[in-house]
């Protein structure tokens, strides 16, 4: 009878790996059509100024249209099959060209970020192509951010560093995002070029008792004394708002106040 059970379990499994493949496969060919047909589209968050309420930037986050999986599942599948580099091309071009648009509206444009994965950084096309594209549309440096992970920098590699600081000296800013993920220790934060650091929704989550609350304060009082500024994300309440205008955060972003918005969504923001 055991036997039998091994057998069952080796079935179970094999379902399962075969239904992951296909799962894989189909998402891969979504995203090649997208890529193909254009059908993706570039949702917008706002970032508010914690003491003054203020919209101060947006977050670029991708969709695929007329569907509903997550970026958190297609962008790891982009990444393992290389279509993150047009992928992330596509997005750069296209929240470029949307800022070019809204300038040409004479809106109030604020800066937008958006995410840059580790194999589209170390493309070797790609600083030209955000400064192509930046010089095309005639837009300023400060009106793009760039937001970046550790995992671009689990070891202290000079040309990575090297290429942080180009992109700083060029003007645009850099945020490390999802900070207190991961290996996310304060340490990076003393070489890594960066202007900002983003909160991860797991840390922010944490409010619950003074102890935590006590460790998160002493975090951006860390972050705070590098001379950058902390954004937290993934904010759900106004009482994670109060607790975090208490304990010196800069920024906020989150349900609290906005979900990402369709362009056109952004403009009443942008006017008040
Ligand atoms: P991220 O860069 O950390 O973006 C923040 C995520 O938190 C977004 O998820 C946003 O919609 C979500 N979020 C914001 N406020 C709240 C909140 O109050 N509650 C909850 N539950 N979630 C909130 P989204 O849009 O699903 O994106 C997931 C991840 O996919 C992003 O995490 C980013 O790592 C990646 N991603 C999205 N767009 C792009 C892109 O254009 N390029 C690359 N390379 N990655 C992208
Ligand atoms: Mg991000
Ligand atoms: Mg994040
Ligand atoms: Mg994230």
């Amino acid at each position: 009878e055991a036997k039998e059970n091994g057998k069952n379990t080796y079935v179970y499994f094999d379902t399962k790996m075969q239904e992951a493949v296909k799962e894989k496969t189909y998402i891969e060919n979504k995203l090649i059509d997208a890529l193909k047909t254009n059908n993706f589209q570039i949702l917008y968050q706002p970032i508010y100024d914690i003491k003054t309420g203020e919209v101060v930037s947006f977050e670029a986050l991708l969709r695929i249209k007329d569907s509903n999986i997550s970026p958190a599942k297609f962008i790891p599948i982009a990444e393992k099959s290389n279509l993150i580099v047009d992928i992330g091309n596509w997005v750069i071009e296209n929240v470029l060209s949307q800022i070019r648009e809204w300038l040409n509206r004479g809106i109030n444009v604020k800066p937008v970020s958006i995410n840059i994965s580790v194999k589209q950084f170390l493309d070797g096309t790609f600083l030209d192509l955000i400064k192509e594209y930046l010089d095309e549309n005639n837009i300023y440096r400060d009106l793009i951010q760039l937001e970046i992970t550790e995992s671009l920098l689990l070891e202290k590699n000079e040309h990575t560093i090297q290429k942080l600081k180009t992109i700083k000296d060029l003007g645009i800013k850099l945020i490390l995002d999802d900070f207190g993920t991961g290996y996310s220790s304060l340490s990076y934060l003393t070489y890594i070029p960066v202007d900002r650091v983003k909160l991860d929704k797991s840390l922010n989550d944490r409010f619950v008792n003074k102890y935590n609350i006590e460790t998160i304060k002493n975090i951006i009082g860390l972050i705070k004394s590098l001379d950058l500024t902390v954004t937290a994300e993934g904010i759900e309440t106004m009482e994670q708002v109060e607790i975090l205008r208490q304990i010196g955060c800069d920024y906020v972003q989150g349900y609290v106040f906005s979900k990402p918005l369709i362009a056109e969504g952004c403009i009443d923001l942008l006017k008040n």
